[in-house]
């Protein structure tokens, strides 16, 4: 990561001063905004303060203008919004036309979205349209200042072994999709002050051609990346029946079980609980690391969570160096009494 590409010579590329400013697509669920939403406008600031232009952002559903002034909360200068009753759940067509409108009449230079289903989706179809490059599921995004402008996206390549910087030197808008707890969220501050620019949204039913019936939730799936809390366990666990207890303390702290992939590897408990490089990179405000003793490929999924409490019997743990909290000892007995003590408050 640290062998960024060199600035490339303005003079080897088209003249892109038409495209100005860095927008943000604000992805939500029935108006509930997804947190990598507000993480990617805490990152495109960065970016935006560097080129010295705007912060904007896309707001598209139905009833959604609360998300268009928390999007000003949390950094946005601008905010395009679409608010019309085709929009109210996501479908591919009628929101790539909506943000295609915003990119061919504001022009910005840099568009982020989530590297979510959706994000992937939308980004995809855009990109197709428009047609512009796109770099899909980044962990690092920063920009060459003025005169090339390029956005350096850069995510694992080559099963993950490097890193690779992506540039998009041929068009404009530079696109990328970005994993979700890896950047920071601004503070939210509602006393900010933006613009809101209302869009309208003409499309009928025909040329939609899809139909949204019913959304119907896999009560089985656990939502990890939004989750504030995170018990996780990993090798030290010995097996799939010890992670019942780690489940135990998460459901007392309102939490969720994650794991290394050791322990998914293993097949004692499913990818969706994964963390680290190959699994979910997680921002909780609680992090416990449990058996897990460290490794690299598991720091850089959580080491940017609030606190990290690590339990292993080893005191030479690398884990202990990323945690804010150590307890040496069994985890076989330490991880009951703090139920058991979180239980009694
Ligand atoms: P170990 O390293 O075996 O650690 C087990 C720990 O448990 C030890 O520290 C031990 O002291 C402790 N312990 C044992 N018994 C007890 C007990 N009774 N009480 C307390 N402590 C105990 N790893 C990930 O986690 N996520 C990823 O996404 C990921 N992606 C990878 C991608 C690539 C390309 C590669 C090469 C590797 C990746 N890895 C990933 C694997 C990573 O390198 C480690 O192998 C893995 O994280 C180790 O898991 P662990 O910490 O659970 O197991």
């Amino acid at each position: 990561p640290e062998q960024k590409p060199a600035a490339q010579p303005a003079d080897d590329m088209p003249d892109w001063s038409a495209y100005r400013g860095v927008l943000v697509y604000i992805e939500h669920r029935d108006g509930v905004a997804k947190s990598v939403s507000w993480q990617l406008l805490g990152q495109g600031k960065k970016l935006a303060d560097k080129l010295e232009v705007d912060l904007m952002a896309l707001v598209i559903g139905d009833n959604v203008k609360h998300l268009a002034e928390e999007a000003i909360a949390y950094g946005a200068n601008r905010v395009f919004l679409f608010d019309a009753k085709e929009l109210k759940s996501y479908r591919t067509r009628p929101y790539s036309r909506a943000s295609m409108k915003v990119i061919h009449e504001i022009k910005p230079e840099i568009v982020l979205f989530g590297a979510t289903a959706t994000g992937r989706d939308l980004a995809g179809a855009i990109a197709t349209h428009l047609p512009t490059g796109l770099t899909a599921d980044t962990t690092e995004l920063d920009v060459e200042p003025h005169p090339s402008r390029l956005l350096l996206a850069s995510r694992p390549a080559f099963s993950e072994k490097m890193m690779a910087t992506i540039l998009c030197k041929q068009y404009r808008p530079q696109m990328a999709t970005a994993r979700a707890g890896v950047f920071e969220a601004l503070p939210r501050d509602p006393n900010r002050q933006g613009e809101i620019v209302q869009f309208e949204f003409a499309m009928n039913e025909s040329e939609i051609a899809a139909k949204v019936l019913d959304f119907i939730q896999d009560q089985s799936k656990i939502n990890i990346e939004e989750a504030e809390i995170i018990v996780a366990g990993g090798r030290g666990l010995g097996g799939p029946e010890p992670f019942k207890m780690l489940k135990e303390l998460a459901d007392e702290l309102g939490g969720v079980v994650g794991a290394s992939r050791a322990a998914v590897d293993a097949g004692w408990i499913k990818h969706e609980h994964q963390v680290g490089q190959t699994g979910y990179t997680v921002r909780p405000k609680l992090y416990f690391a449990i058996g897990i003793s460290g490794a690299v490929q598991h720091l850089v999924g959580m080491q940017n969570s609030g606190i990290i409490v690590a339990i292993n019997r080893d005191p030479d743990a690398p884990i202990f160096k990323a945690a804010h909290y150590g307890i040496v000892g069994d985890l076989f007995q330490i991880v009951p009494a703090i139920t058991e003590e979180v239980r009694k408050r």
